[in-house]
């Protein structure tokens, strides 16, 4: 479906918990949080299933499930197989940060999990520690290593570039893209919930990656890498894949965005940075029928706003949190 601004919506995010296993510095506070879904205010696994199918009468043909971490949520691979068996969904993919990822990859996989993008800050064990404050780097190396022996295509990292920490790991991720297969994108740090980490002179624009890594690599047009979404992507000449830049800061890709977001607790969003919410669960609760849901999907599509404004300060009041919407 088109929205006011003519995208063509296709593509949900599910947040499927608000739950994680690690408390990265930038997203989660070191006590975990407190303002935890209880059971009974997160949807369940087969009302997710139902509204993911309602979304396709819509237009939705991608889904990804998201969190908090998506597989730390029991019977996520049920959840898959549902989806997968609507039919009516081209692509399934997650966004983990890999702990355990590895261990759980072959029943995702059979349950019709297409694709995954593994959260990676660091490489260097002791950094990877300080900005998670519970991880191990070995074991997303682990899952890493799975992924491509599974042949998940593409395999893609998330690195959330932030100055004075991982900026002197640059060149060390992107040797990753050349020497396997795999989509490794830069993103910039984001002001989001009580901005946690967050501070102006930790953000580094992506045009500073792009000049630091094309100082070593040359990077050359990419071959089509499926699900690209709003990456700009470079291949390196004479490796085997390819870094990209998500700048939502300082070059917004919102007019070609396509996504609408659902949270655990069931409610529809437009947009990672806007207030607004339809409540899916309420209506659940009260019996909607799918014509019901259907429109309230027609009106969050409706009512997506034309870009973000996070630039201007709103994730200062902003109340909800990265783990609560989905990265
Ligand atoms: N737990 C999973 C993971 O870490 O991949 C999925 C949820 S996490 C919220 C999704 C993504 O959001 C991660 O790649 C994380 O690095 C990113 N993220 C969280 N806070 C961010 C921020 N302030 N700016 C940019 N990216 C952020
Ligand atoms: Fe958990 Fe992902 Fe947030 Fe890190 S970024 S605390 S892994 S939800």
């Amino acid at each position: 479906m088109l929205d006011c601004f003519g995208r063509d919506i296709n593509y949900l995010r599910i947040s499927i918990t608000d739950r994680c296993n690690l408390r990265c510095l930038y997203c989660m506070p070191e006590e975990g949080i407190d303002d935890k879904l209880t059971h009974s205010s997160i949807l369940s696994l087969e009302d997710m299933a139902r509204l993911v199918k309602i979304s396709t009468s819509v237009g939705v043909r991608k889904v990804r499930l998201t969190g908090g971490e998506p597989l730390v949520r029991r019977n996520i691979a049920k959840l898959i197989d549902d989806i997968s068996s609507l039919g009516l969904i081209d692509d399934i993919a997650i966004t983990t940060n890999g702990v355990l990822f590895s261990d759980l990859a072959p029943e995702l996989k059979k349950a019709g999990l297409n694709r995954v993008n593994f959260s990676l800050d660091s490489l260097q064990a002791e950094k990877f520690n300080y900005i998670t404050r519970l991880g191990q780097v070995d074991k997303v190396i682990r899952s890493i290593n799975t992924a491509l022996e599974m042949d998940f295509q593409p395999v893609k990292i998330n690195t959330v570039v932030i100055r004075g920490f991982n900026d002197d790991e640059i060149l060390s991720l992107a040797k990753l893209a050349y020497d396997y297969p795999l989509h490794i994108r830069f993103i910039e740090f984001m002001p989001i919930g009580n901005l946690l980490y967050w501070k102006k002179n930790r953000l580094m624009k992506c045009e500073e990656v792009e000049d630091i890594i094309a100082k070593e690599y040359q990077l050359i047009d990419p071959n089509y890498i499926p699900g690209n979404g709003p990456a700009k992507y470079f291949n390196l000449q004479g490796g085997q894949g390819s870094v990209g830049f998500i700048s939502p800061m300082s070059n917004h890709f919102c007019h070609e965005c396509n996504r609408i977001r659902m949270t655990a607790d069931g409610k529809l969003r437009g947009c990672l940075y806007d207030k607004k919410e339809i409540d899916l669960r309420f209506a659940l609760e009260n019996g909607a029928s799918d014509e019901e849901l259907r429109k309230l999907f027609i009106k969050a599509i409706n009512d997506k706003p034309s870009r973000h404004h996070m630039n201007s300060g709103w994730g200062n009041n902003n109340a909800r949190k990265m783990y609560q919407i989905g990265g």
